[in-house]
């Protein structure tokens, strides 16, 4: 293994174990259950919403290490930002992850979301490391519905 997939892979634990912004948020403008049924994945995302602005933004629940250091570094990437911007995110992050953009492509705009970018090549995780920004889409649009990726 490379040293930078090594890297990688030491973010991803470290983010697993000791997730950030990780509890349940007061008072939030919208939260949303997500559901990742092939892995048993499962997480609640809180956002604190003001004027198109994400001004927080936290998220409680259980899964593997890909789902939670996902939703650890989404937390991390998208707090302070424009929810236009956090969709501008998300549309890079899905072509990398799940339509298989070269993440070279989105080095800058990804910052240390590239490290997750290596699911790409096992499907199987894929739905794992998409579950925290599909819920967060899911709340920031109102969507009714809980999330599942199946
Ligand atoms: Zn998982």
């Amino acid at each position: 293994m490379s040293a930078i997939n090594e890297l990688y892979k030491q973010l991803i634990i470290d983010h697993g174990r000791k997730p950030r912004n990780f509890g349940k948020l007061e008072k939030p403008t919208c939260c949303k259950d997500g559901f990742n049924p092939l892995c048993g994945d499962q997480l609640t995302v809180y956002v604190k919403e003001h004027d198109g602005i994400i001004d927080d933004l936290m998220f409680e629940g259980e899964g593997c290490a890909i789902s939670t250091a996902s939703a650890s570094l989404m937390t991390q990437a998208l707090k302070g930002k424009t929810v236009d911007e956090a969709n501008v995110l998300f549309k890079a992050f899905h072509s990398v992850v799940v339509e298989g953009a070269p993440a070279a492509k989105y080095k800058e705009q990804l910052g240390k979301l590239i490290v997750l970018t290596g699911v790409a090549e096992f499907p199987a995780r894929v739905k794992c490391a998409t579950l925290a920004w599909h819920t967060l889409d899911a709340a920031l649009k109102g969507n009714q519905q809980p999330v599942s990726t199946e």
